[in-house]
């Protein structure tokens, strides 16, 4: 894969992709502020939302256990998976056993990132996305680029042209025809799958029921039409109770969509019984894939983000370079820590540096998540643990080695602002400067001011005038 570095300028090359995303993540910010402000009590639901799913992951071994228990008592198979591997092995297996031939699915970040299609196609199994973005994704070959628009980066027209050619339909760019091409394609889907799977919002200990949410219908198809239900999850999506559930549901629709709640909440508890539709089996699988080895380290908070995409919608960085460029499923500023916490540092360190740091992501965050602290902590790591280029760190050893004489460093900083002033007659540097050419290629430089602060400082002390 190509460096980071590479893929933010590539994104940022591309015009009609940050007109589209200025689009949406404004809409989308505007509409969640919009659905805070009718909530009286929304900094107390934060609270108590952040305190119960830091208590439940504080206590997460046992939870699981009980949950476990619940789902089997409601007649549910529990299957455990230690990596990405092993859940779509258990998948296939399930798909196999059952003479399986189509299976729908409803929209599922945990199957993106775990490869999920990809393992059904390659055993042969026929997969259809049934969310109209992941839909549109499907049919594109192409990434979903946010948490909750998987097509944020497309255009209207985009769609149509999409489903013009591969649909074999004429082309239009007009919402409502689209979504009636699609139910139509879908609702033959539907009626010919032996499977759904689905992922799940929330996985209730309480009672053992799994929670999905979504505003086009179709997790309930998918639960409800084919013989088999799978749901694959991972281990942090517990919550305690439905009183919790009713805090989350409440966050989780304000902060992804600004809606006061999503169209429709579905609870599975089990298998149909008698006189019910519904599946006749019901499997659980529950995914560790990295998640416990966070849990036992400093990313420890980020397993109690409800993927509703608030951080992704206010961070300057995403909003300019899109989801495709963080390079795996998770983006924005959460996806720079869950894909270096789940994944490896090594691969993915460019990601903590890709953030300005100015807390927007924290103030949205419906579970007031510390994503800044924990992108520092993991810059902190990549400069102890990785190796950094040998210009970088003789640069940094220069400037602790400056910066720890006080003396020094005002005659190198006295000296710098002096020559920098030479440089740029009318206020602004215009050259590539060597040590910082990669920020002077797209900006002018300041000059500094003709007097440092400490001296502004003086002057006005001894002017008397503070
Ligand atoms: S970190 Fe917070 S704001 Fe970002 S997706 Fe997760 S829950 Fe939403």
């Amino acid at each position: 894969m190509t460096p980071f570095s590479e893929r933010a300028v590539h994104a940022l090359d591309d015009k009609n992709l940050r007109v589209a995303l200025d689009r949406a993540t404004t809409q989308l910010k505007a509409r969640r502020a919009e659905a805070f402000s009718s909530l009286d009590d929304a900094e107390s639901i934060r609270d108590r939302a952040r305190n119960a799913k830091l208590d439940l992951l504080g206590d997460l071994g046992n939870n699981l256990l009980k949950f476990e228990k619940r789902l089997k008592e409601n007649g549910v198979h529990v299957h455990w998976a230690a990596a990405g591997e092993d859940a779509n092995a258990k998948v296939i297996e399930i798909a196999r056993r059952n003479q399986v031939k189509k299976v729908v699915k409803s929209k599922s970040m945990v199957t993106e990132e775990i490869h999920l299609n990809a393992s059904l196609i390659g055993a042969g199994i026929d997969v259809v996305e049934t969310d109209l973005g992941e839909y549109i994704v499907q049919l594109s070959e192409d990434k979903p680029s946010h948490i909750i628009v998987p097509i944020i980066h497309k255009t209207r027209a985009d769609v149509g042209k999409i489903m013009h050619e591969r649909l074999d339909v004429p082309f239009t760019d007009d919402p409502e025809q689209l979504a009636r091409i699609a139910r139509t394609k879908l609702r033959q889907d539907f009626l010919e799958a032996d499977m759904g799977i689905t992922g799940a919002n929330f996985g209730l200990v309480e009672t053992g029921a799994i929670c999905i949410v979504t505003n086009e219908g179709n997790a309930r198809m998918v639960t409800s039409l084919p013989r088999i239900h799978v749901v694959v999850m991972g281990i942090e999506k517990l919550l305690q109770s439905l009183a919790d559930l009713d805090s989350f549901l409440k966050l989780l629709a304000r902060s992804a969509t600004g809606q006061k709640l999503t169209v429709y909440t579905t609870l599975v508890q089990g298998p149909r019984r008698g006189g019910e539709i519904g599946p006749e089996e019901v499997h659980v699988i529950l995914l560790d894939s990295g998640r416990s080895s966070l849990l036992s380290g400093d990313l420890a908070e980020s397993l109690a983000c409800i993927r509703c995409g608030a951080c992704l919608n206010v961070c300057p960085i995403y909003k300019n370079i899109g989801g495709h460029a963080y390079g795996d499923t998770y983006a924005g500023p959460i996806g720079s820590i869950i894909t270096p916490g789940l994944r490896g540092l090594e691969n993915w360190s460019e990601l903590p540096a890709a953030s300005s740091l100015c807390g927007a992501c924290q103030e949205v965050c419906p579970v007031r998540i510390d994503i800044p602290r924990m992108l520092l902590r993991l810059r902190q790591t990549t400069t102890e643990r990785l190796t950094t280029p040998i210009s970088l760190r003789l640069g940094m050893m220069g400037f602790g080695a400056v910066a720890a004489m006080p003396g020094f460093y005002r005659l190198a900083t006295g000296l710098g602002r002096r020559l920098l002033r030479l440089l740029g007659g009318n206020g602004w540097l215009k050259y590539r400067l060597l040590p910082v050419k990669n920020w002077t290629k797209v900006r002018d430089f300041k000059t500094p001011a003709k007097q440092s602060f400490q001296q502004m400082w003086q002057a006005k002390e001894k002017a008397g005038g503070f």
